[in-house]
């Protein structure tokens, strides 16, 4: 018997279907994915779970009986939390009287020892006996206050755990982090639903997936049945040949070469030169080098040695800030971080670069350019927002990467290095990106792009870098991009055959 059900929930929003008849169901001891395009229901389903919504139809079962959740206190009730990607903490209270405030009441005569005491136990339990329990939870990074924010639910004995998106703001290292509490989670019984658009993800964490598609349900599969061709394709309802268009790639003389390059020990002695027109992948596996790589080019980070040439001269880039005016843009893997001002407007945002050809002599801005060309941008890239003045903060994480992209558009940058710029969109998203990167390319910017998704490196690239331990093992182009072929290199043979 599975441990939740929900079974053909039905919702709408002003007289606009959210859900039609949306059913699925997990496990105890399951990490269950909910998948599928921006708007597709996995969040008003997962509301409705925890009781933040009512549904018109249909009914929620937990082991097996039928259980009315009318408020988000039925819900923790019945062993269900959901977090949601906007945390529910208290920022000046102390990490342990987050965690068990409700168990310990809230009276002065708490007993202060005991309750620290406890949290630490349940942290240490989750593997983060480097969390203390007395420090104010508004000054924990934001992974931590995620790990608070789920032994929290796990101090209210929650069998049903709701994840929505969590890694949207974490870094790699966080993820990696995160995903042993997922399985710690797991190996005790807990019911996990996971909400993620990395396919990556869900092919390490989860068990199943269950597809939703414009509000009902496309299917639950095995992940192990599935590859990430066949799962795009059931949540875009057609096939992933279709996303790439066939680009008459007209290469240039060659914009950026690199040779011999170091930079700590993760860029090793690497080598490569890309051409106008031409884009690049850089594939392997997480902790490859290839971030390093891109940054080191960028001037973010010191370098100990080899040369960089733009159009054929050595160039010493010894900040971003020279790099940018050099002609190379960076669009960074953590971009919630580095790479959009999120309580700036989109206006503000998209010529957030010190080659703005819009500033005038005495550095004063001209407004009226400014704003024309910002419109021009929010059309040609299909962003979905109320106006320009919107706050980057407000949009998706598909429409934020195009606000980040912008202002690369705007500088008209030469060479643009990409950091996973699909990483965490969803596919309408990633597609209209790889429209713009393709646009890029045709107008004679050579492109590297960086990206843990193989059949988006084979499908966008000319040829496909790979690295592994900060090295170059080998190079792929036309047929041999294969995912085979590539996995080879950034594994190591050995660790194949
Ligand atoms: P997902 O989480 O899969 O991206 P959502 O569950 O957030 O999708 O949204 C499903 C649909 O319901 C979308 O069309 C969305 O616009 C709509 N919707 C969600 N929440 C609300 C709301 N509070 N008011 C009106 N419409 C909503
Ligand atoms: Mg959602």
């Amino acid at each position: 018997m599975d441990r939740l059900e929900m079974r053909t929930i039905s919702k709408e929003f002003g007289g606009i279907a959210a859900l039609r008849q949306a059913s699925f169901s997990a496990g105890g001891g399951e990490v269950h994915a909910l998948m599928g395009e921006n708007g597709a229901g996995k969040s008003t389903m997962m509301k409705i779970l925890a009781g933040a919504y009512d549904h018109e139809g249909g009914e929620i079962l937990i082991d097996g009986i039928a259980a009315s959740i009318q408020s988000p206190q039925d819900a923790i009730r019945k062993g269900v939390s959901v977090i949601y990607q906007e945390l529910s903490l208290a920022r000046h209270l102390s990490v342990a009287e987050n965690i068990l405030i409700e168990s310990f009441g809230q009276t002065v005569f708490v007993n202060r020892r005991a309750m620290n005491k406890r949290a630490a136990e349940l942290l240490a339990d989750m593997g983060f006996p480097d969390i203390d329990p007395m420090q104010e939870v508004g000054d924990l990074p934001i992974a931590y206050q995620q790990v608070v924010e789920i032994c929290k639910a796990l101090s209210r004995d929650c069998s049903i755990l709701v994840l929505d998106e969590p890694t949207a703001v974490l870094t790699t290292h966080e993820t990696a982090k995160l995903f042993d509490l997922v399985r710690r989670l797991r190996a005790r019984g807990v019911c996990v639903i996971y909400i993620s658009h990395r396919l990556d993800e869900i092919f390490a964490l989860c068990d199943r997936v269950t597809v939703l598609k414009d509000g009902a349900t496309v299917g639950t599969w095995e992940t192990a049945g599935l590859d990430a061709d066949r799962l795009t394709s059931l949540m875009i309802g057609r096939d992933l040949s279709d996303f790439f268009p066939v680009r008459d790639a007209t290469l240039g003389d060659v914009a950026l070469e690199v040779r011999g390059l170091n930079a700590g020990p993760q860029v090793q002695g690497v080598s490569f030169a890309v051409r106008r027109g031409e884009v690049l992948g850089i594939g392997g596996l997480v902790g490859a080098g290839r971030t390093e790589t891109l940054r080191a080019i960028f001037g973010a980070d010191p370098v100990q040695g080899g040369e960089v040439q733009l159009h054929g001269q050595p160039v010493t880039l010894r900040s971003p800030g020279a790099a940018v005016r050099a002609g190379i843009g960076l669009l960074p893997e953590d971009r919630k971080h580095q790479g959009v001002l999120l309580n700036m407007p989109i206006r503000v945002n998209a010529v957030l670069t010190p080659v703005n050809p819009h500033r005038g002599p005495l550095g004063l801005i001209r407004d009226w350019a400014e704003r024309a060309q910002t419109e021009t941008l929010r059309r040609e890239l299909r962003l979905k927002a109320a106006s320009i003045d919107a706050e980057a903060g407000t949009l998706s994480g598909g429409n934020q990467q195009k606000v980040a992209l912008m202002k690369w558009l705007v500088s008209g940058c030469d060479v643009l290095l990409l950091d996973e710029p699909t990483r965490g969109v969803d596919v309408g998203a990633k597609v209209e990106i790889y429209r713009v990167i393709n646009d890029l390319a045709a107008k004679g910017a050579a492109i590297v792009m960086v990206s843990s998704e193989m059949l988006e490196l084979i499908g966008m690239c000319d040829r496909i870098l790979v690295m592994r331990g900060g090295q170059v093992t080998g190079e792929v182009s036309g047929p041999a991009m294969t995912e085979a072929n590539i996995i080879e290199l950034a594994m190591g043979a050995a660790n194949v055959h």
